[in-house]
């Protein structure tokens, strides 16, 4: 039964978007990138727990900017990546943690792009391993 549900959830990987399971950019711990690394930021740092920091510059909406720190590219997706297809870009190995972004057409300017949150690959396997949980 524990297998089969986990099946299940798996296969739900096709009919669920990013959106779906991202952490909100609100509850997202980030770092401005001319932030000190003094003691009470550092100290900020171990508190929060997570192992991957993003830095941004000016607005955290809008310019998010990990790249510079770890030199390798900064990985993005959109809202509605379907979870398959993100997962299998998790798989490729170049990070675990990505970048969600939005097409924002509200309102009267030009569209632009809005970060609403960010996505790691445990976010994808809790959906898997969550249809176990639930059905217990
Ligand atoms: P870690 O390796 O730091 O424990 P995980 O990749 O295991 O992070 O993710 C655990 C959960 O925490 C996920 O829901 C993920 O979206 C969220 N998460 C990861 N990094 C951050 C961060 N910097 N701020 C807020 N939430 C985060």
């Amino acid at each position: 039964r524990e297998e089969l549900a986990m099946v299940q959830g798996a296969l739900e990987l096709r009919t669920k978007v990013v959106e779906d399971v991202l952490t909100p950019l609100a509850d997202c711990f980030m770092l401005r990138a001319d932030a000190v690394l003094d003691f009470a930021t550092v100290s900020e740092i171990l508190r929060s727990g997570y192992t991957r920091i993003p830095v941004y510059e000016g607005d955290r909406r809008d310019n998010i900017t990990v790249t510079r720190f770890y030199r390798r590219p900064l990985h993005c997706v959109f809202n509605d990546t379907r979870l398959d297809t993100l997962l299998e870009e998790f798989k490729k190995g170049k990070s675990h943690l990505a970048i969600v972004q939005r097409v924002n057409n509200e309102g009267e300017g030009d569209p632009f792009y809005e970060v609403m949150g960010i996505v790691t690959l445990e976010d994808v396997i809790e959906e898997i391993i969550k249809s176990e949980i639930l059905d217990e």
